[in-house]
């Protein structure tokens, strides 16, 4: 039996055994799959739906796929998907009212806690599974959907191997390795011929997977490889971000003129927080069928930059482009601590990449660290 904290060595060989276990052990598996142009999460039935060979790359409103010179399995940065996907659908039916005489029957929506390995989980993603548990299940009303589906989660973390133009992880002090909250962690060895993964049993769930899987134990030469990779990848990170006092920062900035400059370019299109693996907000719907015997209520993304969102007695709070930029910043990166007790973002950098205008929020902020207005009294619309 592997120990947890033990690190062993997998062969690529021995890869697709690994998932067999996997299956074995009764975990349906979803990780990177290529689709539509671009590296997203799916079913993995087989080694073969993984991006063999695939990499990607990014900057300020540009995402390509490119083929890389190995058949590296991780080679790529996180895409437009994140793992909320799965644990807080983008539709998603609550319950379901029966008429039944002169009253009506409700039945909550069955939830699907099945066992499921999320293969592939970056550091940044598990720093944002994080934050999205305690938005779900650490106040005192518990999700049941999401809470359900978490339980039943297998994480198996891959540490990163590269950074994107996008990533700023350290900043954001979330990756670039993964030190804790995976089941197991993975770290892809692809050099001079060699074809390897280190992998770390994190708890005993993960530990258990693991018996039956050809593994030898790792040398201290491995550890060190696995760890070098990680330290390449953190001195890479293509974006920065100042996070000193940034919740000060923003809050005394309110007035500043680069909100107005942010939104002559915003658009307004929520892209960036239908990307965002913590942003949360939804918005819920009822649909009656045509002879009213039924109805159903549904729940679904919504975002702060639709007009709608902000409504309250027939008109919009956040009425302007400007201030629905800055609700959507100053909330990830300030009023999140008052809330939630951490910084709402983990500095994956999908927010960039899929900005159809490259907005970058690094560079929003550097812009009103570089001139910081003196603090309004007021705050306009
Ligand atoms: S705000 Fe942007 S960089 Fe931060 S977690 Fe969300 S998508 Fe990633
Ligand atoms: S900042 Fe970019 S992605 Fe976000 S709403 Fe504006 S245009 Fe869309």
């Amino acid at each position: 039996m592997v120990e947890v904290g033990s690190r062993s060595i997998l062969a690529r060989s021995d890869f697709a055994t690994f998932l067999d276990a996997l299956q074995r052990g009764g975990y349906q598996i979803v990780g990177p799959t290529v689709r539509d142009g671009a590296i997203v999460y799916g079913p993995i039935r087989s080694e073969t739906d993984l991006p063999i060979g695939w990499t990607d790359r990014q900057e300020g409103g540009t995402y390509r796929l490119e083929r890389r010179p190995d058949a590296a399995l991780f080679g790529y940065n996180v895409g437009p998907h994140s793992w909320k996907k799965y644990l807080f659908p983008p539709r998603e039916r609550l319950f379901t009212a029966d008429r039944d005489g002169s009253s009506f029957r409700v039945s909550a929506e069955p939830i699907d806690d099945r066992p499921t390995a999320y293969l592939g989980v970056r550091a940044c993603e598990l720093a944002a599974i994080r934050i999205q548990d305690r938005v779900f299940t650490g106040g005192p009303v518990v999700d049941p959907g999401y809470a359900g589906r978490r339980r039943n989660v297998l994480l198996i973390a891959v540490q990163c191997g590269q950074a994107a133009a996008t990533c700023f992880c350290v900043s954001m002090g979330t990756g670039p390795a993964a030190h804790e909250g995976f089941d197991l962690g993975l770290t892809e060895l692809l050099e001079r011929g060699r074809h390897e993964f280190v992998i770390e049993a994190g708890t005993s769930r993960g530990a258990e997977v693991l018996a039956g899987v050809p593994l030898r134990a790792a040398s201290r030469e491995d550890v060190t490889a696995a760890e070098q990779l990680v330290e390449r990848t953190a001195r890479s990170m293509g974006r920065t971000m100042d996070t000193a006092g940034i919740r000060e920062l923003l809050r005394d900035n309110l007035e500043h003129p680069r909100w107005d400059d942010v939104a002559k370019r915003c658009l307004s299109c929520t892209n960036c927080t239908m990307v965002c693996p913590t942003c949360f907000c939804s918005t819920t719907e009822e649909v009656p069928d045509l002879d009213a015997t039924r109805v159903e209520r549904w729940r679904r993304w919504d975002s702060c930059f639709n007009l709608a969102f902000s409504e309250l007695h027939g008109k919009s709070v956040r009425a302007s482009g400007r201030s629905r930029y800055r609700q959507w910043m100053t909330h990830k990166l300030g009023t999140w601590h008052d809330q939630f007790g951490s910084s709402g973002c983990v500095g994956c950098g999908r927010c960039i990449t899929w900005c159809p205008v490259g907005i970058d929020l690094t560079e929003e902020v550097a812009a009103i660290r570089r001139s910081p207005a003196p603090a309004a009294k007021g705050v306009a619309p």
